[in-house]
């Protein structure tokens, strides 16, 4: 038996992860609390119970005997419950980290692997500030091209854990600063930090402390991917181990050693004599954010091995995710297109640039980042811009800044009413061949459960305004 038989184990939150993290700890035979601030959250997991976990309401001090603590990625490391633990000399690890050395495990006893199979997974590692979600899926659709029996976990979706326990050859994780922020030993074979821009400063406290973060994903890998077009990106993957394999990704034609574009085409000189992968266009949605994920998704496959067919098969097989600049209607020659997983400043920038005239919709919850520099980079393509949400003051305060002339409508009302004012004022400002643009730029909470939602009711809000419009006659 493993290591974790008979460990005293606090799972420190009931989310997704945290069910996942209890269900795997009580296979391998540990002892398992878990506790959340809320009881409802925590009375979903009551099946565990039968398994022999303990749930326990908002716990601020683990336990006496606690010997190991899974924390939510969500939850900070001074949380009450963490910062008890952490004085107490418990250590604290994430759902990503517990995965990781239950994986290690089947190589270290065999007979006890808790999967079909028994070695550990190859685990090719995608961090950033945005692209991750898009690359994963990318690499997942490359590598099934491939016929690699593969699945894309981590926060995309499906925890780690689920994803080590069903025992697939190759996991496409992706990571968020928050995961690797508690995942100390994760070795991945291959990885890649996409980007780094401002985003969730108020968990880290500062950029420096969130690059720490990212760059963590480096540690350990046989391969270690860099943008050579993101300062950030290529400064961080200096932290790869010295004997790890360089190779980086750019837009621009690649050097050796370099994936990149070239004749408008994807084209390989980092594995192996020049290659051409697949063509620009095998890339959807098209942009040139894209392609840089589409480029760092076929540098991992590369990395593991696959063969250049297949890259060009899985980028034409890959399905966009939802709300991912999605075309959601088109009239009286205005399109209406929804990225509300534009949630950070670096996003919107590459939503905006992906368009020549725009209706900018924008605004919400911006979590200690700036717009001045977007602003100012996109002012020439705005046509007018709505506001929503509650930090709408500071983007209004920045348009009046860096682009006087463009019209800004504010909207003051709160969900899904407030999006069907803003789409209405958009559409009274579209003229044809503009697009009305959801890339707000900023966190939707404040107004809605989340992107997705904020995304839908956007869906909506143009689908009545199209209705409406004298043109759909
Ligand atoms: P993540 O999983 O990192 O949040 P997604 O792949 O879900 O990233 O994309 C989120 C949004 O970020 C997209 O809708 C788009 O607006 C923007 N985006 C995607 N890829 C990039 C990139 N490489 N650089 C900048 N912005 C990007």
């Amino acid at each position: 038996t493993g290591r974790f038989a008979g460990l005293n184990v606090l799972v420190a939150g009931a989310g997704v992860s945290g069910r996942s993290a209890a269900e795997a700890l009580l296979a391998v035979g540990a002892a398992v609390t878990v506790s959340d601030a809320s009881a409802d959250r925590l009375a979903a997991l009551a099946s565990l119970q039968a398994q022999g976990a303990e749930l326990v309401a908002g716990l601020s001090e683990p336990p006496e005997d606690t010997e190991l603590v899974v924390t939510s990625p969500g939850w900070r490391p001074d949380a009450p419950l963490l910062a008890a633990a952490a004085a107490a000399g418990v250590e604290v690890i994430g759902e990503v980290e517990l995965a990781w050395r239950l994986d290690q495990e089947k190589a270290e006893s065999p007979a006890a692997s808790m999967g079909r199979r028994a070695a550990p997974a190859t685990w090719l590692a995608v961090t950033g500030t945005n692209g991750k979600t898009t690359t994963v899926s990318m690499l997942e659709s490359i590598l099934r091209a491939a016929e690699v029996d593969v699945v894309a976990c981590g926060n995309v979706g499906l925890p780690v854990v689920d994803a080590v326990r069903a025992g697939h050859q190759v996991l496409a994780v992706e990571l968020s600063s928050f995961q690797l922020h508690w995942s100390d030993s994760v070795a991945a074979y291959a990885a890649v930090v996409l980007n780094l821009a401002d985003d969730h400063l108020d968990w880290h406290g500062s950029l420096v402390a969130y690059g720490d973060a990212k760059a963590r994903v480096y540690s350990g890998n046989s391969v270690a991917v860099a943008n050579a077009d993101d300062a950030w990106s290529t400064r961080l993957s200096a932290a790869a181990a010295t004997d790890a394999r360089r190779v980086s990704f750019t837009l621009s034609a690649p050097q050796e050693g370099q994936l990149g574009v070239e004749d408008a085409s994807l084209v390989d000189r980092a594995f192996g004599d020049r290659v051409v992968l697949a063509s620009v266009a095998d890339v959807h949605p098209a942009g040139p954010h894209n392609v840089a994920n589409a480029l760092a998704a076929a540098a991992l496959a590369r990395a593991y091995g696959v063969e250049p067919g297949a890259v060009a098969d899985g980028l034409r097989a890959y399905q966009p995710g939802a709300h991912r600049s999605v075309a959601v209607a088109e009239a009286a020659g205005v399109s209406y297109v929804d990225d509300s997983k534009a949630t950070n400043p670096h996003a919107a920038d590459a939503a905006l640039r992906a368009h020549q005239r725009v209706v900018w919709i924008a605004g919400g919850l911006l979590k200690g980042a700036e717009v001045d520099e977007l602003i100012a980079a996109n002012a020439d393509r705005l046509d007018a811009v709505v506001l929503i949400g509650r930090d709408r003051d500071r983007f209004a305060a920045a348009l009046a800044r860096h682009a006087p002339d463009v019209p800004v409508r504010e909207v003051t009302a709160g969900d899904d009413a407030g999006m069907l004012q803003a789409v209405r004022s958009a559409s009274e400002f579209a003229r044809p061949g503009s697009v009305v643009l959801l890339a707000p730029a900023a966190a939707s909470m404040d107004m809605f459960t989340d992107y997705a939602h904020r995304g839908r009711a956007f869906a909506d809000a143009v689908r009545a305004v199209v209705a409406d419009s004298p043109a759909a006659s």
